[in-house]
């Protein structure tokens, strides 16, 4: 990673030589970009598209919202639905939900996110294992298990056997988001590549799939609490 000066902003850019035809830039998170670029194509190239395309990178970048980090969230949403998030310094560590409040009890500071996840981590296994069975049994559907994982920036995954696994962080998207994850990774049971009889079957089960696939690449991150 190198840094770079777009306009009156630093940002970071990662530039990776691929197996690509032509130059493509992306926004990964707040200041951040990735270029893949052809092996043989001159990094000239680059600055001069960068250049070119300032306007849009700052526009870009401007409509990413920062991670939400732990320690400065008051408020979270689980599937839509609100809940305020009250951290306590304490003996114990410990996490509770009641109604709709999440209080964190914690003996030392930088345990605070070790423990959101091991007890959201619970819940989240609670819930997707649940919409997994709904969705599956709606459209006939055969898996072999579910598992919850801690994954950084996948949402979730498909195994040639029949295993499902998912980010448990996808319960602080809203309903249809979630559901749409679900749907995706119940897809490849069926179909493993993402060919066109993939998004076609996944039509089926989610006629909303085009609009819900790119608000994951636009937001599906920008949810998650690190
Ligand atoms: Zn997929």
């Amino acid at each position: 990673m190198e840094k770079i000066k777009i306009g009156e902003k630093k940002f970071l850019i990662e530039i990776k030589r691929k197996r690509v035809q032509t130059l493509r830039l992306r926004i990964v998170g707040k200041n951040k970009i990735v270029v893949n670029i052809p092996w043989l194509m001159p990094l000239m190239v680059v600055n001069k598209f960068i250049k070119n395309n300032e306007g849009w990178i700052l526009r870009q970048n401007k409509k990413i919202k920062k991670k939400k980090r732990l320690n400065k969230i008051k408020k979270i949403e689980i599937l839509g639905e609100n809940y305020e998030v009250e951290t306590k310094k304490a003996l114990r560590d410990s996490l509770v939900i009641i109604d709709k409040n999440i209080l964190i009890n914690y003996s030392e500071k930088n345990k605070l996110k070790e423990i959101f996840d091991k007890k959201m981590r619970i819940l989240a296994g609670k819930l997707i294992k649940e919409k997994t069975r709904e969705l599956a049994n709606k459209y006939n559907l055969h898996y072999e298990k579910v598992g919850i994982k801690n994954q950084s920036s996948r949402y979730g995954s498909c195994s040639g056997m029949g295993s499902l696994n998912f980010n448990w962080q996808i319960i602080l998207f809203p309903m249809d988001k979630f559901e749409h994850v679900i749907l995706h990774e119940l897809t490849h049971l069926t179909i493993k590549n993402h060919s066109r009889a993939f998004w076609e079957l996944l039509e089926k089960y989610d006629s909303n799939w085009r609009e819900n696939n790119r608000w994951l690449k636009r937001e599906g991150t920008n949810k998650f609490i690190i």
